[in-house]
Formats: structure tokens, C-alpha cells, sequence
């Protein structure tokens, strides 16, 4: 149960008001232990590499990279094969946003020659850690050249905001101020787009080939396999989600807005957009009514947390719940088993088709 998210215990805004020290004693709460720098699972091979000598160890790894979330995790393994070495910054089923870096693996950053972290804000302990971080590792933004959206334009609660526009100019200082403290300015959900995802992987592949020119071939050989499972992905989403352009998919949190627009569906967040909040009556009675009117057959609940708020919901409409991936967590277990970047997104499209009634 330690596994569990720490959402609640740790409020995002309360962590952000304390130094760095301050918040690295509340890091225990949700976190799931140490990280370790793992070996490639045999399906996650098949993603990579087709190469056996999969028992090389840390030390001999010609690159060594801290994956701040777990899509980069996947995409440099991919990437990477046998010649590098990369470690889950925050492994486990703690989520994005509740979690903090402890003095452990500050020290485990500064023995890498690559930290890459997601950008666009959900990093929100990022410019603290940099502080401590050596002159040898080098940071680097995998969000460069992906478009962003800003975080109210994916936000249900906030658009009312856009009718007065005149009147935020003149707090603009404010409103900066008080989004670095709620989220950041942007939705930093890009990764459920198989598109920004793309420019990901591509951004973690141009990393290591700059971090180590002698992998070239390697990482070139590997990243063509990772671009056709791209193409397979995109290809897929398009063609079973074209039939539901319009439709409505109730999730746990407000984490699909790059993944909805591109699709033409529309998030109904049980939570914000931090994973924070939760529905009060009136919203959970519209949310039912628009999952009647709509027909939804599935409410989805995060994977790895609860289904508590989502079982409530499907009780009262006839439907049922199932675990929706935001790629903000994958479980050892998981991984153990093959489970990668694509593979929970083709989980996570299935499924989706599926709430729609359709297959
Ligand atoms: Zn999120």
C-alpha cells in the first residue's frame, strides 16, 4: 500500500512553499523507495534492440541518463539498448505530482552524464535540484519543439476566464505568480499525445547521440524502430477513435487535453489538473448526466490509484470502471511483464473505444 499516490498528505502548493530541505522530509510519504537502475525486460528488448547482452552493468554503460519521468525512461531504453544505462528517477507508482527528490538520488542525478527531464512545468522542484546538481550533468528539456497549451485552455473550471481578458492583462504579474504555485503555466501533459510524444523520443535520441557520438549507429538503429511504433500508434488512434470526434471520455484527471484535442474528444476531469480536488454533488450530478445522454459505458479511475469516485459514478449509470494510464506512474510489476510507453497506450485506446460502446 505504500505504493499508493500521496495525494492529500502533500499538497502541491504546501510543497512549493518550502524550501527544498523543508520538503524533502515529507518526500518519504508516497514515494516508492530507492530507485534501481534496471535491465531491460525482454519485450522491452523486442521495442529496443534485438541484441542479447542485456546483463551489462551500470558501471560499464557507455552513457548513463536519469529519466525524470517514465516515457523518457522508456524511450532512451528503447533508444539506448545495451550501450546505456538508465535509471527511473521517480520509479514506481508515486505520481508526478506529489513527489520530491531526496538527498539519494541528488547524488545518483550527479552520477549521470544526462538528466532529462519532461519541461513544461511538471518538474515543479527542477530549479531547487539544479542547485545541487554538478557542472558534469547535463539537463536537458525533452519539451523543446513540442507545442504547448496553456494549462487553463485544458481546464474546465477556467473558462469563464477567457471572457475577461482585459481585465487579467492587468494582472498578469499576479496571475504568473499564482499559476507557478497552483501548476505551471502550461498543461504539462504533452506525453498522451503519440505526436509531442514523438518529439520526445526524437529530443531523448538527439541527447544521447550529442552525449555519445561513438553510439551513433546504435542509437540511430533503435530509433527507427521507435518511429515506426510511433507510426503504428498514430495510425491506430486515428483510425478507432475517427467514429467518436465529439465525444466525451470521463477521466481521473485533467491529463488528456493534448491527447483530446488531436483527437477531436473532450475531458470531463474528475480531478484538476494536478491530480488535486475532487468532484463536489453538483459537478458529480452532471457528470452523470452527461455520461447517460452520452451512453459512456466506462469510467475510468487512475491506474494504480483508486476507483473509489469512478465506481460512484458507474453504480448510478449502469457502467463499469477501468484503469485509464497517464504515464505519470508504471509499477515495476508492469514493466516486469513488457509493459512500456506503447504498449499502455494501445491499453489506454482500447479502452477508450470501448467506453464509447464501440470496440
Ligand atoms: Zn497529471
Amino acid at each position: 500500500m505504500q505504493q499508493k499516490r500521496n495525494k492529500g498528505l502533500v499538497p502541491a502548493g504546501r510543497i512549493l512553499a518550502l524550501s527544498l530541505g523543508m520538503a524533502l522530509l515529507f518526500a518519504g510519504c508516497g514515494q516508492k523507495g530507492k530507485p534501481a537502475t534496471s535491465q531491460m525486460t525482454s519485450q522491452e528488448e523486442s521495442v529496443a534492440t534485438s541484441s542479447t547482452e542485456t546483463k551489462e552493468n551500470t558501471k560499464e554503460a557507455s552513457l548513463h541518463i536519469m529519466a525524470a519521468t517514465d516515457p523518457i525512461y522508456d524511450f532512451a531504453k528503447a533508444i539506448g539498448g545495451d550501450r546505456v544505462a538508465v535509471t527511473d528517477l521517480i520509479e514506481g507508482e508515486a505520481d508526478e505530482h506529489h513527489w520530491e527528490p531526496s538527498p539519494q538520488l541528488l547524488t545518483q542525478i550527479n552520477d549521470s552524464e544526462l538528466f532529462l527531464v519532461s519541461g513544461a512545468g511538471l518538474e515543479n522542484w527542477l530549479d531547487d535540484v539544479k542547485a545541487s546538481l554538478t557542472d558534469k550533468v547535463k539537463v536537458l528539456d525533452m519539451s523543446e519543439g513540442v507545442k504547448l497549451v496553456k494549462a487553463e485552455e485544458h481546464e474546465e473550471e477556467h473558462e469563464h476566464e477567457h471572457e475577461h481578458e482585459d481585465a487579467d492583462a492587468s494582472h498578469d504579474e499576479h496571475e504568473e505568480h499564482e499559476h507557478h504555485h497552483h501548476h505551471g503555466i502550461y498543461d504539462p501533459h504533452y506525453w498522451l499525445s503519440p505526436k509531442a510524444a514523438a518529439k520526445q523520443a526524437e529530443n531523448v535520441y538527439k541527447a544521447m547521440v550529442a552525449a555519445d557520438p561513438a553510439g551513433k549507429e546504435t542509437y540511430d538503429a533503435n530509433y527507427k524502430k521507435v518511429q515506426a511504433e510511433f507510426d503504428r500508434l498514430n495510425k491506430a488512434y486515428e483510425e478507432k477513435l475517427k467514429p467518436f470526434a465529439g465525444r466525451s471520455v470521463i477521466v481521473p484527471h485533467e491529463a488528456f487535453g493534448y491527447l483530446f484535442d488531436e483527437y477531436q474528444l473532450k475531458q470531463v476531469g474528475l480531478e484538476g489538473m494536478l491530480a488535486e480536488g475532487q468532484p463536489d454533488a453538483k459537478k458529480l450530478a452532471q457528470i452523470v448526466d452527461l455520461a447517460k445522454k452520452e451512453g459512456i459505458k466506462t469510467i475510468f479511475y487512475e491506474a494504480y490509484g483508486d476507483d473509489k469516485e469512478a465506481d460512484a459514478i458507474a453504480k448510478e449509470i449502469g457502467a463499469k470502471t477501468a484503469p485509464i494510464y497517464t504515464l505519470e506512474a508504471e509499477s515495476k510489476e508492469d514493466r516486469e511483464k513488457g509493459e512500456n510507453y506503447f504498449t499502455f497506450m494501445m491499453k489506454n485506446l482500447d479502452a477508450i473505444v470501448a467506453s464509447f460502446g464501440g470496440k
